[in-house]
């Protein structure tokens, strides 16, 4: 299977859903996104700044660059030209950063909250009562360069698929009672290769899918 077909393959399952695919293409080169590209695909998401703002020099300047890895604010200010989505927002101050740095770009940059959902502790996120603190803080208020638009959400790894349906679950209920007040967080970013089909039936209206698009990742050691 070719990348511009597995592409396919998962566009025509979500066909309908309401759900936006999201290519993560996190340690491909260039030549397997533009495969992608000139078959007319241009969301693509990135882990590292690094790689990001690379990848974003060398290709087309019409693509939807989402952010999804864990952002150091120390680093914002290399991706806040151009980023479309920021999914991993854990923190207030990280927020302000990103609101300083579209400032200075005149743009609004818009952004999800991550909410930690898995027993791993090392997926970060935030608890639901952070999220709460942040959305009904008067800070919030001033930061007019930002716009939270919904949550995201990384299940365990683990076979286990009663494990990351309660865990998917839990983040639907939360999105659930959170849209009620704030019709604006519309996007829940949940499902990844290996559970992107869990997340749907769970009510996730964003995937994040990379090794069943471009292939096992392979890491230097
Ligand atoms: C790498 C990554 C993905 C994609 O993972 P696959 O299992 O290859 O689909 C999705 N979301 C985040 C946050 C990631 O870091």
């Amino acid at each position: 299977m070719s990348i511009v077909n597995n592409i396919e393959a998962i566009e025509n399952e979500i066909s309908g859903k309401g759900v936006t695919l999201v290519a993560v293409s996190k340690t491909k080169p260039v030549e397997m996104l533009m495969e992608a590209y000139n078959a007319g695909f241009k969301r693509f998401g990135e882990n590292y700044v690094q790689e990001l703002t690379d990848k974003h020099e060398q290709m087309p300047k019409d693509i939807e660059w989402h952010f999804i890895g864990h952002l150091q604010s120390n680093k914002v200010k290399y991706i806040a030209p151009f980023v479309s989505l920021i999914h991993s927002v854990d923190s207030f101050k990280l927020l302000q950063e990103i609101n300083k740095q579209a400032a200075k770009h005149k743009r609004v940059i818009d952004c999800l909250l991550q909410i930690y959902i898995a027993e791993e502790d090392t997926k970060s996120g935030m608890t639901e009562d952070e999220c709460l603190e942040i959305l009904t803080s008067e800070a919030l208020k001033s930061l007019t360069n930002i716009s939270i638009k919904g949550l995201m959400g990384m299940s365990t790894f683990t076979d286990d698929e009663a494990q990351v349906k309660k865990e998917f679950r839990k983040l639907k209920t939360f999105h659930n009672s959170l849209i009620e007040t704030y019709p604006r967080l519309s996007t829940i970013s949940m499902g990844m290769s290996g559970d992107y089909e869990l997340a749907i039936e769970e009510g996730s209206n964003m995937i994040r899918v990379g090794s069943k698009i471009f292939g096992n990742r392979v890491y230097p050691t």
